[in-house]
């Protein structure tokens, strides 16, 4: 029996990157899949390549910055599959600009969608998760909690809330058995990198050097950040919870952080 056989997993931001790649993780172990999206065609894409190799998904559409949104997806969830297993709240957005340059309107859309989408899901996934068998949330946070960089002030207040949420749901939900945790991905190559790639002069060499400063010698893949989802959601991972899991090649271990 694969790990996840009989479980049901529920990915946002799943239609590409990171939460595609956890999405496809959950399926090859076996769960039925919510691949879900705010892109509902890339949802349906991802939904559509896991069953043609056997896999067991459904997409829906959803804005995790939307109340609405978010109680239809676990509703859809349940009509589909009858329970939620394990959440994954992986979508999520960036913005780099300095905070002269920062409207109010962007702070707080940075907030609403990668601090409170993921308090949406949870509050509205909680009876789910605690009638279920796994009982595991998983967030995707980042480095930038703990470590970061000019003009990232909401994404790090945004992932920093994540990280603190985490530790205080892990005692509001620990006595209904729901586990919750957090990622703190560093550098992994996805598309998310293109608004602060698109104002490097020279993206590539950029990128050289940053993989060169990494302990590991390279940049992350969606794929490191899918197998430590697994292992959190797992059975393995049963008595961790309001923990955040830093995987990042090594580059936050080294002092002084290098000079990106
Ligand atoms: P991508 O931009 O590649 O994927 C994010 C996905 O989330 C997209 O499919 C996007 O849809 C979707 N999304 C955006 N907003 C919403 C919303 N309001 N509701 C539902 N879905 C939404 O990013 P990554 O895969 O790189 O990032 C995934 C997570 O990992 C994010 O939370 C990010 O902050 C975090 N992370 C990423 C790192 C990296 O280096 N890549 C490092 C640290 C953390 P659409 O295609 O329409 O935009």
């Amino acid at each position: 029996m694969t790990t996840f056989a009989g479980a049901v997993a529920l990915v946002t931001g799943s239609g590409r990157g990171i939460g595609r790649a956890i999405a496809e993780r959950f399926a090859t172990d076996g769960a039925s899949v919510i691949v879900s999206d705010v892109d509902g065609d890339s949802a349906t894409q991802v939904a559509d390549a896991i069953r043609d190799r056997g896999g067991k998904a459904v997409a829906i559409r959803a804005d995790i910055s939307s109340e609405s949104d978010v109680a239809a997806l676990v509703d859809g969830a349940k009509r589909e599959f009858g329970r939620i297993d394990v959440l994954v709240n992986n979508a999520g957005i960036d913005l780099v600009a300095r905070v002269e340059e920062m409207s109010h309107d962007a702070w707080r859309r940075m907030l609403s969608v990668d601090l409170d989408g993921a308090f949406l899901c949870i509050k509205h996934a909680r009876e789910a998760l605690a009638e279920s068998d796994l009982r595991a949330i998983v967030n995707i946070g980042s480095i930038h909690a703990a470590h970061t960089q000019p003009g990232r002030a909401a994404y790090a207040a945004a992932k920093a809330g994540l990280a603190g949420m985490t530790r205080a749901l892990a005692l509001d939900l620990g006595p209904s058995g729901i586990r919750i945790n957090t990622i703190a991905p560093g550098y992994i190559h996805t598309d998310i990198w293109s608004i602060w790639l698109d104002r490097l002069p020279d993206a590539d060499a950029t990128l050289r050097q940053i993989a060169d400063q990494h302990p590991l010698r390279r940049l992350g893949k969606p794929e490191d950040i899918a197998g430590a989802a697994a292992f959190l959601a797992s059975r393995d991972a049963a008595f961790i919870t309001g923990t955040v899991l830093t995987i990042d090649g090594g580059l936050t271990a080294m002092f002084p952080p290098p000079p990106i």
